[in-house]
This record gives C-alpha cells, structure tokens and sequence, in this order.
C-alpha cells in the first residue's frame, strides 16, 4: 500500500475536499422522513416577503454563544430558533439573485437545478419560519423536527460546487466573466454562511441528546424524543465536520474547534494532497512546517482544511511542474497574540450564559500561515486573473472524460468537460477547477481574515493565510 491514507479518508476528501479527516466519525444525520407533499406551495410573495428581512451579519461568536454541549433545554431550543431567524432570509435572498441571472442562464439544467434546491429548502423552512413570532420552536419534539429539515437543506445542498461550476462553463457565452465571479463571490459566500448556521446547530443537537449524557449506547430503551433523535443521528452530510458527541470532543463547541492546531490540519492535509500528487505525477512533494506549531485558535476545522488543502495542490502543483518537488514547501505558523491591547480581549466569554467561559487563555487571538513553495511563481499575464472563479492554467486532458478535447487552459474549456461527473469519480484532482484560490478567500474572508499571493515569478510563490479566532470577535 503506497499511500498512507486510508479508503475512507480518500473517499470522504474525494467527495469534498473541505472534508474533515481529523476527528473521530461522527454518526452521520439522515432521517428526513417527514413528507413534503402536505407543505403549502412557494408562492412568489413569500419569497419577497423573506428576502425583506435584515439580514444579521454572522460571526463566530454568535455560534458559540450558546455555551458547551450537551446543551441543556433551553439553550438547545435557542439554538433551533437562531437558526431559523437567520437561514430563511439568506435562502431567499440567494433565489432573487438566481432570478436576476440572465433568463439564458437561469434556464441551464445546472443553474436551474440549484435554483430548484433553494426553492425546496425554502419551501421547507417556510411554515417554521411563518410561526417564529409566537415562538416556532418551543418543545423538543419540535426541535427534532426542525433538526430534520435542517439536514435535509445541507444533504440538499451537498454538490452544489460542480453543479455550478458547470452551469456558468456550458452558459458562458451568454454572461460575462466578471459577472459571473460577482455572482459567485455573493453566493458561494451565503452558502457558507447558511451550512455553517444549519450544521451548527445540527452538531449541537447530536452532541446534547439526551440532555447531559451524550447519545446513549444503542440498545437502551429510550423516549419516543430520543429515538427521533437517535433516529435523526444517523449524514448530515460528508462534507460536514461536527464533533465526535462524546467526551473526545471536549474542545469542540458544535462545529467549532476552539482548540484547533493549524500544524495538526496542515501535515494532515499535505499528507492526503501529497498522495494525490503521488498518483498523479509519481512524485512525492515534502513540506516542513516551522515557526510556532504549537500554536492553537479557536476556528472551524472544515473551512481550515478546505482552504490548506487548496493552497498546498497549489505548491505542490507548481513545485512539480517546476521541476523542485526536493526543495520543500515551507509553511511557516504564525500566532497573533490573543488580549494584550485589542479591543475585542474581552470576547473570551459567550455572550450568553456567563457560566459558559471559553478556554481561550492559552489561545492565539488568529494565525497567519505562510506557505512558501519553489515552484516558479507565477507569470505576470496570468497573476490578474487568479482569483476568478474557473480560471486555471492547469490543462490535464488526460483527467477528462470522453468527448472533451483540449481548449488551451484558462477558461477556454471545451463543452465536453464534465466537471460535475469528474469531482464525481473518486478521484481528487490536484487542480483544474479554477475555484481553489477564490474560494478559500472566501473561506477565509468569511470570519474577517485574508489571503494574499506574492509571486517571485522565476523563483517560487509565497501565500499569507490570515485567520481570525473566535476569541477576536467581540
Ligand atoms: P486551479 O488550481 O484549479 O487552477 P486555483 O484557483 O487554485 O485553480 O488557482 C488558479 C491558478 O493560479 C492556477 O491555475 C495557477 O496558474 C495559479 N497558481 C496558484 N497558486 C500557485 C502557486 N503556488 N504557484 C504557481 N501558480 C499558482
Ligand atoms: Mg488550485
């Protein structure tokens, strides 16, 4: 056996790359069992009327707030009805923007696709989200319930990327490039927001049933209650990273690590982009991790291992292609020291609860890693467009399947390519997607952090992921 990494971890990175492969399984939630034939229909109006809301910003503090699981009662139910003040908007607010595509676009089988999903979740969502004022979620029987439809949304909205990405590549004739990247910046980013608030509370619910014990072991006999909800803990998603609800976890709040490593995650994620490489180009890229890797923040695995694992195929990529995979990429950790004279020291607290204090004494406020690679840097003429969605200068035909010829890198792509049967096949691809960069800017942008690329072109490239903690949010 050639590559360390197990069939699972290969699979689970397979399906998406933003796949947790650190932690212990987490019972996989499916349970959806409730029909859909008796919702109301999806009238235009409601739309309207959703999208009206104000939508509140999200930061990481707010998914934290309600303190440590196992969650008692009421925190579990604040939770629930968080979460649907916040999704509803942000669904409806994502089909008026589908709606505003060009009528050409919107008409794509893909597009129109993703448009239907939106238009489900909400639909889903909607009778919840009418009764919020009298208080929608008030008993724990209905806290399952609408549990249940948040895993529903996420498995929903699962594949969304490819789908996507091969809607605007068959539609590019009919909108332009800087339309699309707009677009996809705004959506990409909701989408981000929207899985983050549902898996929240999803990994919340799991990690508090019943209240005070964790999951009970199988075979205990159980309250109608809990055998929903044992019943429910069975996929959210695979690209859903929640911990492990037993006493492992008891770092994690929800979804959120707030003793997380970044060196931990990187030679995780090197190990697997290596392997990838191994495959492909039958070369094992080295990488070395220096500056301080006992660093830890508080932060949410899945949105760090997307973002390494995509500036790695990166380096790793070019030091390949550049003839260095010897030299290897250095990926030096930087801590932003927490308290001291920022104003937001104070946020080590939750904001509700006060008897719920996260641990972040010993905690870096936010990272900065730097990921220094040998592989040429990169040209002048392509440096502008890096951060398009879709643009590569990767043009591996032999990764296409039939039908596809070459069409000369960047986003001159032919019609064949099949973007969506190709992230389907079990085999992660080092590149060619052209969303690595600015996806993982949005990831990192998404809680106030950031990403920036110097190229020494002849030389190499140096990337400069800042990050953010929960404990700088105030
Ligand atoms: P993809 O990797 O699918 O091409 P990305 O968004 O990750 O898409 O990157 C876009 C382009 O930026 C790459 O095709 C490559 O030309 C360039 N690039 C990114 N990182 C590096 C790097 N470390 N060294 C050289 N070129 C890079
Ligand atoms: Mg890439």
């Amino acid at each position: 056996m050639p590559f360390s990494s197990s069939a699972h971890f290969r699979r689970f990175h397979a399906a998406n790359p933003c796949a947790s492969h650190q932690h212990a399984p987490v019972p996989p939630y499916r349970r959806f069992s409730s029909s859909h034939d008796d919702l109301p229909p999806l009238r235009d109006e409601d739309i309207v009327r959703v999208a009206k809301e104000p939508q509140h910003q999200l930061r990481l503090a707010d998914l934290v707030r309600n303190g440590w699981p196992p969650l008692g009662e009421k925190a579990l139910l604040q939770s629930a009805n968080f979460s649907l003040e916040l999704i509803p908007v942000r669904l409806a607010r994502r089909l008026q923007a589908l709606r505003n595509l060009p009528y050409i676009v919107v008409s794509n089988s893909h597009i129109r696709q993703i448009y239907r999903n939106y238009r489900h979740s909400l639909r889903t969502l909607l009778p919840w989200w009418r009764r919020r004022a009298k208080g929608a979620i008030t008993t724990l029987e209905e806290e399952i319930a609408f549990t249940d439809v948040l895993a529903e949304l996420v498995a929903t909205h699962q594949n969304t990327i490819p789908i996507l990405a091969q809607g605007f590549l068959e539609s590019r004739k009919y909108i332009a490039p800087a339309d699309v990247t707009t677009f996809l910046d705004e959506h990409l980013r909701a989408r981000i927001g929207t899985r983050l608030i549902a898996e929240q509370h999803i990994a919340l619910h799991l990690s508090s049933q019943p209240f005070g014990q964790g999951l009970p072991p199988s075979g205990q006999t159980n309250t109608q209650a809990e055998t929903n909800a044992l019943a429910a803990a069975a996929v959210v998603s695979n690209d859903t990273n929640m911990a492990p609800p037993t006493s492992e976890a008891s770092s994690y709040i929800g979804i959120i690590d707030t003793q997380l490593r970044p060196a931990r995650t990187i030679d995780s994620c090197a190990d697997f982009v290596a392997d990838i490489c191994e495959l492909k180009y039958g070369v094992r890229p080295q990488w070395r991790i220096d500056g301080e890797p006992d660093t830890t923040f508080a932060y949410v695995p899945m949105h760090l291992e997307y973002i390494v694992t995509e500036l790695l195929k990166n380096a790793f990529r070019a030091v390949v292609e550049n003839k260095m995979h010897r030299e290897p990429v250095v990926i030096t950790i930087a801590p932003e020291p927490s308290g001291g004279n920022s104003d937001d020291s104070a946020a080590t607290t939750t904001s509700s609860g006060g008897n719920n204090i996260l641990p972040l004494d010993d905690n870096a406020a936010g990272v900065t890693i730097r990921i220094r690679d040998r592989g040429g840097g990169i040209c002048p003429d392509v440096l502008p467009n890096i951060w398009s969605y879709s643009f590569t200068t990767f043009s591996d035909y032999d990764d296409l399947p039939a039908g596809s010829s070459p069409g000369g890198g960047s986003v001159d792509v032919s019609d064949g390519l099949n973007i969506i049967a190709s992230s389907n096949n079990g085999g992660s691809s080092i590149a060619g997607l052209g969303y690595g960069l600015p996806l993982s800017r949005a990831y990192a942008e998404y809680f106030g952090g950031g990403i920036a690329v110097q190229s020494l072109y002849g030389w190499g490239t140096d990337v400069y992921l800042r990050l953010k903690g929960v404990g700088n949010i105030e």
